[in-house]
């Protein structure tokens, strides 16, 4: 059987994380699948196990249970609370200044008694204050958080980006370093750039008033602080003074990109919806940071995007590095509906600029005069394949029986339906080239 998401629903059963999205699950030999409702945001069971038939009838008092458990399913401080418990800490004096490592909570005097058996750090000084993706550790898990933080070199690169292209507010949805990075620049003297984070990690509520932050699901457009929270996000998207908006997100890579892109275009409308002239046929600037190999499935909901060579590296994923120190090259890339051109790429790191195809291109990038295009997805050199009249990965060789270009190494097994990652028929997601 496979699983196939459908989407956000209207009048579906709500989990602690929002309304929960419709999915199919379909068995083999059945011509319709089954649909039930399960979390948007864990899809990891362990994370949040709500899951419902959409034709189950389900009773007053598990409707009554059910509301109860969300209601103790919300942290234990509301924004509110952690603002003011803030306000009260950077009063303190240093040495009465502690985090607890376990609970990932500042700690005021008075609850310092039922932590003593925790680890956790003394002296917290302001510049940590300032760098909460510093002091909280990244949610690592998978399938839930998947909180992979740009190394410095990155988030340095997008947001000189930004500044360069003359944006100066940025709605930062799940990019908690570049939104640190963007409220340090802005105290510093003279700088007016802003940043809106929107993240569903709600650790960040201790760090940022409302305006500066809101607890969100992207999967499923859901803001938890109900409507104040969905008006402080409108009003910042209101482009006052000429200050123009951009919108920069890097959420995990599951393989939800409908839902992904279903709230990114209610975020985009929110924009437009902000009635400014102008807007008429335009959208809202947007980067969404992802793996190349989504390339197809980004596009099929956004045409009007185009994925820039540039590597984006992390800190905390081994994987993810920068090329040039010898390791694995990243394979996230930026998608965007800019004009390519106007993506200044650094050419100290090797980037240089095609002016067939007017974008900057990685080095080892080649202009293809078959494809007329620089087609290389991965920054290696590719080559033009003349039986699938296009270029091709250059460890990937033509495979008769498939009639397309694979791995060596692949079992001939031919499926219908294309492959979840990528789009193409011919294999399955768990033998997706691109994920090779
Ligand atoms: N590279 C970014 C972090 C990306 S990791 C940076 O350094 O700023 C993915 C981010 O998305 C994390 O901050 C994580 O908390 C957030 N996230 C994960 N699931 C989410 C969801 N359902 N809704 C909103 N944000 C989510
Ligand atoms: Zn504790
Ligand atoms: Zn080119
Ligand atoms: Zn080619
Ligand atoms: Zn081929």
């Amino acid at each position: 059987g496979a699983i196939a998401l459908l989407g956000p629903a209207p009048g579906a059963p709500s989990c602690p994380h929002g309304p929960a999205l419709l999915f199919v699950k379909t068995s083999q030999g059945k011509e319709e699948g089954r649909r039930f409702y399960a979390c948007s945001a864990c899809r990891d069971r362990k994370d949040c196990n709500f899951f419902q038939w959409e034709d189950e009838k389900v009773s007053e008092t598990r409707l009554a249970a059910r509301e109860e458990y969300n209601r103790n399913h919300q942290p234990s401080f509301t924004h509110r609370q952690n603002v003011d418990r803030y306000k009260n800490f950077v009063l303190l004096p240093l040495s009465k200044r502690r985090f607890c490592q376990e609970c990932q909570q500042l700690l005021l005097p008075a609850e310092w008694e039922k932590h003593l058996d925790h680890q956790f750090l003394c002296d917290i000084t302001t510049a940590q204050l300032k760098s909460p993706s510093q002091l909280l550790y990244p949610l690592e898990n998978k399938k839930t958080n998947a909180q992979y933080l740009f190394a410095d070199r990155s988030c340095q690169f997008l947001l000189n980006l930004l500044i360069n292209l003359g944006f100066r507010r940025v709605l930062s949805v799940g990019t908690p370093r570049l939104h640190e990075m963007i409220q340090s620049k802005a105290s510093q003297e003279e700088f007016s750039i802003r940043s809106l984070l929107l993240d569903i990690d709600f650790r960040y509520s201790q760090f940022y008033t409302e305006d500066e932050f809101c607890h969100y699901n992207m999967f499923n457009h859901h803001f938890f602080g109900g409507e104040a929270a969905r008006e402080i996000c409108r009003k910042f998207l209101y482009e006052e003074n000429d200050e123009r908006v951009i919108m920069v997100t890097d959420p995990p890579f599951g393989g939800l990109v409908e839902a992904l892109a279903s709230s990114f275009k209610k975020l985009m409308a929110m924009w437009k919806e902000t009635e400014k002239e102008g807007h008429d046929n335009k959208e809202m600037p947007m980067f969404w940071i992802f793996p190349y190999f989504f390339e197809s499935r980004i596009l099929d909901f956004f045409p009007s995007f185009s994925m820039m060579d540039y590597q984006v590296d992390y800190d905390n994923h081994a994987l993810y590095k920068h090329g040039k120190t010898g390791r694995r090259q990243s394979p996230v890339r930026i998608f965007t509906n800019l004009t390519p051109s106007m993506i200044v790429l650094p050419e100290e790191e090797g980037y240089r600029f095609c002016t067939v195809c007017q974008r900057y291109v990685s080095s080892g990038n080649q202009h293809c005069e078959i494809c007329n295009a620089c087609t290389s997805k991965d920054g290696r050199r590719w080559k033009h394949c003349i039986l699938c009249k296009k270029c091709v990965k250059p460890s990937w060789f033509h495979c008769n029986n498939c009639n397309c270009c694979t791995l060596e190494k692949h079992s001939c097994e031919k499926t219908d339906v294309g492959c979840f990652v990528c789009g193409k028929a011919g294999h399955k997601r768990s033998a997706c080239p691109s994920l090779s």
